[in-house]
């Protein structure tokens, strides 16, 4: 029995993050392949270094009776953001095929119902072994309301298993190349957690290491959902609020595991302590072990 623990998102209403720790019998992971590389292009070369290459198998999950496609510049769009956001802690990503079709259709909703129910019971045992299967989905179209005065959806964007055992990611199709949502859930994969994880803890211990989001140069994060208010986007900074001590809140708004939209002049970033967390599950013996019994 492994422990596995899937993170859901929804950022619309920044509750992100139902979090549960279950068990799964039947486990895939993913393909190690260790490559060797120099930079490509015209610049210097870079230091040579090894690059663990993740193959991706995209299944596209269709209503057969409208279906909605992802198209290829899509998919090379987003295969491009992940590696460009992933290079740094040595991690690439490739194609393993042209979209696949799922055409059990489930749409995002019906996945993460029942705790993640379907997700388990259909697309978790035909997970493909070795491979990250990244699978597509769509909303259910009653989320949206409109009452004439006001109106909304929501949504969430997608979910994954740290642990990366059971190799799979679920994304919704209209968020592939929201670029910083990708790149969150596959954070996910990677064993990050959101940078306002437990941070009340991470303040009154002062625990970084052990509490929180387990890093410490990612600052306590009280979070979008209260705190967004008080985050100005051309600076990229929070002002005015405090924590029990008078500490003011200082967050990284512009991290890829935040819940924050983006600043006006900043692109999102993950810290060092986040590539490092990356590579360390990467090359974890006992993710090593598992997926060296597995090939
Ligand atoms: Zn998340």
């Amino acid at each position: 029995m492994r422990l596995i623990t899937l993170i859901a998102c929804t950022f619309l209403f920044n509750s992100c993050a139902s979090i549960f720790t279950g068990t799964n019998s039947e486990v895939h992971s993913s393909i190690f392949q260790t490559q060797e590389y120099f930079s490509a292009g015209s610049h210097s070369e870079k230091e040579k270094g090894t690059t663990e290459i993740f193959q991706i198998n995209l299944w596209n999950i269709v209503d057969t009776i409208k279906p909605v496609m992802i198209s290829n510049e899509q998919v090379a769009t987003l295969l491009k953001d992940l590696n460009q956001a992933f290079g740094q802690a040595d991690i690439g990503f490739e194609l393993l095929s042209a979209q696949n079709i799922y055409d059990n259709y489930y749409t995002y909703e019906d996945l993460v119902a029942d705790n993640y129910k379907y997700y388990y019971e259909d697309l978790v045992s035909n997970n493909t072994p070795d491979v990250i299967d990244l699978y597509l989905v769509d909303h259910a179209e009653s989320l949206c309301y409109n009452d004439g005065r006001v109106r909304g959806c929501r949504k969430g964007h997608g979910f994954t298993m740290t642990g990366g055992w059971i190799s799979s990611i679920v994304l919704a199709k209209e968020d592939i190349n929201e670029k910083k949502i990708p790149i969150h859930e596959f954070g996910h994969f990677f064993n990050l957690e959101h940078t306002h994880a437990d941070y009340e803890k991470q303040v009154s211990s002062a625990e970084c290491k052990t509490t929180g989001d387990y890093l410490c140069d990612t600052p306590p994060d009280p979070g979008a959902a209260a705190y967004g208010a008080m985050v100005n986007f051309t600076d990229c900074e929070m002002y005015g609020a405090y924590d029990e001590d008078g500490i003011a809140f200082k967050p990284i708004i512009n991290n890829y595991m935040g819940y924050y939209p983006p600043c006006y002049m900043k692109e999102y970033i993950f810290t060092e302590g986040q590539i490092n967390r990356m590579k360390s599950f990467v090359q974890n013996e006992k993710r090593r072990t598992f997926v060296n019994g597995s090939l």
